[in-house]
């Protein structure tokens, strides 16, 4: 099985690629290295079984492949409003580009989009029915219409030409190998904690987001391509729900960091609540994530512990 990772050097995407490596396929990495890096995928680049394409998916790709993953895009606010129009491009245009080549080679395409269709949701926990509450103009639209779009683009290249498609909504996801700088909520407090800096809580904290290790969201994203059965979409997300507040200090007291908690503005737009209803994917692909938050903040604080001290 040749399988396409785009997105491949991500965060993400490396420990996908890492798992199917492990499976026996022969991987394709694909990256622009925006916000990958060769250290994620280190490991692997002697493996005969994998290969690094250094390439920008807005252009189109001729390859010969089995399945694909298309991860490609950046998922931290800081680093999709850097440059929100190519960002909403690698959205769009990236994603008709994966999705030609679906079609052109016959490959089953797993498209990986996100939590944010659902906007600021008005119903909650979300399920994959709700249609979502989004900004169509707002400073987080590049991204959160951006996979809108490709989630519509998915479906038309499934219903107009046939392409084999499976479509996957990702909440909040955190682990070893975010990059310290990323800029979302987990690695931003656990770098804070361990630096003995003040842990940033945009707003008065009391927005809740649901967060998921990134071994089980893995372990979705394989089921549900391995699946003949269902197009999607569905949820993968822990429904574990904090507030960010309670987060900081929870971080705060598995660190054992003197840091304080500083308030800071809230940016525009930024949803209120947010938790997957995953029974969908309980029933369809049998999954359940097995990582209590817990267990996953102690494994990412112990990651960059090592990464902070060298
Ligand atoms: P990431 O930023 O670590 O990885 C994205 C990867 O895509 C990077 O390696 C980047 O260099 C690459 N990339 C970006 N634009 C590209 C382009 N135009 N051409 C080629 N490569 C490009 O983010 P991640 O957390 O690994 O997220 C991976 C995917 O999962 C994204 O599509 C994201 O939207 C989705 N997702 C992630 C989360 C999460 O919590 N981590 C939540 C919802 C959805
Ligand atoms: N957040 C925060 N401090 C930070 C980074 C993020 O309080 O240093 C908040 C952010 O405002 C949001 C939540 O944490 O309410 C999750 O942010 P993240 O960027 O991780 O993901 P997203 O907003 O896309 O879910």
């Amino acid at each position: 099985m040749r399988t396409l990772v785009t997105g491949g050097a991500g965060f993400i995407g490396s420990h996908l690629c890492s798992r199917l490596l492990k499976e026996g396929h022969e991987v394709l990495c694909l990256d622009n290295f925006f916000t990958g890096r060769k250290e994620n995928i280190r490991d692997f680049l002697h493996n005969p079984g994998f290969e690094l394409i250094r390439h920008d998916i807005i252009e189109p790709i001729l390859l010969e492949v089995d399945r694909i993953y298309h991860l490609a895009c950046p998922a931290s606010p800081v680093h999709y409003q850097y440059n929100p129009v190519k960002t909403i491009k690698t959205n769009i245009m990236g994603t008709i580009n994966m999705l030609g080549l679906a079609k052109r080679v016959k490959a089953r395409i797993l498209f990986a989009s996100t939590s944010e269709v659902y906007g600021d949701p008005a119903v909650h926990p979300q399920k994959e029915e709700y249609w979502g509450h989004v900004n169509p103009i707002g400073i987080r639209s590049c991204y959160d219409e951006g996979k809108r779009a490709a989630e519509t683009l998915t479906m038309d290249y499934h219903r107009q030409n046939g392409v084999d498609v499976r479509i996957i909504r990702i909440f909040n996801t955190y682990g070893p190998t975010m990059l310290p700088d990323d800029g979302r909520v987990v690695s931003n407090f656990i770098v804070q904690a361990l630096s003995g800096e003040d842990l940033t809580v945009y707003g008065e904290g009391s927005q809740t987001r649901s967060f998921c290790y990134v071994d089980d969201l893995v372990e979705g994203m394989v089921r549900m391509m391995g699946n003949d059965d269902i197009t999607g979409p569905v949820n993968l997300g822990n429904p574990e729900e904090y507030t960010i507040v309670d987060l900081a200090r929870k971080i705060i007291t598995m660190t054992g960091s003197k840091s304080q908690i500083a308030f800071r503005p809230l940016p525009a737009d930024d949803p209120t609540q947010r938790r997957p209803d995953i029974s969908l994917a309980g029933d369809a692909l049998g999954w359940i994530p097995k990582v209590s938050v817990d267990d996953g903040l102690k494994r990412t604080i112990a990651y960059f512990r090592k990464e902070l001290t060298g």
